[in-house]
């Protein structure tokens, strides 16, 4: 499971579909949001868009791994699909706030590698929201204002990545995952690989 959180505009939605685009053993996994679509997006792919009624129905069915509260849209995460990929040796990238980051790391601290991206200024978080013109302004301004509160969370993540060229940030993350993947406990078979290289020894 490796989730990727930064303040909104970091360039975090950006790394991670170029990352689902190079490394065909790493999918999604597609939030539900009570938020408005916003143009581009694709339900389903982006987000499941779903109301108000049908979330507190998941979150209270306990069909969500973490929710969270988002600038006042509710956010979560279906548990289901989670586990089918992990249980099929697949993993599982996750574009989720520090809430629900948290939650995931008592749940399944184990099986979690956490990215935190940051903005390489804050002049330039500014631009890069400005530059989406997709929310209106006070909507950026609200989540220039979130940034700092956001930030404050980056002690509880593994990697902490400024992220000042894409293609650079990019690097850093194949490096992570390919790492993290080669972890003694990630590792499936070796134990017994070992097992048979000390009898023929
Ligand atoms: P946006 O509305 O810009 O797509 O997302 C706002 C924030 O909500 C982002 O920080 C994003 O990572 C976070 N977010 C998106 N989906 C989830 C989710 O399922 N759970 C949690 N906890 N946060 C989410």
């Amino acid at each position: 499971m490796l989730v990727m959180s930064s303040p909104s505009g970091a360039g975090k939605t950006t790394l991670s579909r170029r990352l689902l685009a190079l490394d065909p053993q790493i999918e999604l996994s597609v939030s539900v949001t009570t938020r408005a679509k916003r143009a581009g997006e694709v339900d389903g792919r982006d987000y499941s868009f779903i109301s108000r009624e049908k979330f507190a129905a998941m979150r209270d069915g306990g069909a969500l791994l973490e929710w969270a509260e988002v600038f006042g849209n509710y956010y979560g995460t279906p548990a289901q699909p989670v586990e089918t990929a992990l249980a099929e040796g697949r993993d599982v990238l996750f574009d989720i706030d520090w809430q629900g980051t948290q939650q995931l790391a008592e749940k399944m601290a184990d099986d979690l590698v956490r990215i935190f991206i940051l903005p390489p200024s804050a002049d330039e978080l500014a631009a890069r929201l400005k530059r989406r013109a997709q929310d209106p302004a006070e909507v950026i301004a609200e989540r220039m204002a979130q940034a700092a509160a956001e930030i404050s969370h980056w002690p509880e993540y593994d990697y902490v990545l400024v992220n000042r060229d894409i293609e650079a940030c990019e690097k850093e993350i194949v490096a992570i995952l390919r790492a993290e993947r080669l972890r003694r406990s990630r590792r499936k078979g070796l134990g017994s690989f070992v097992r048979d290289l000390q009898a023929e020894l």
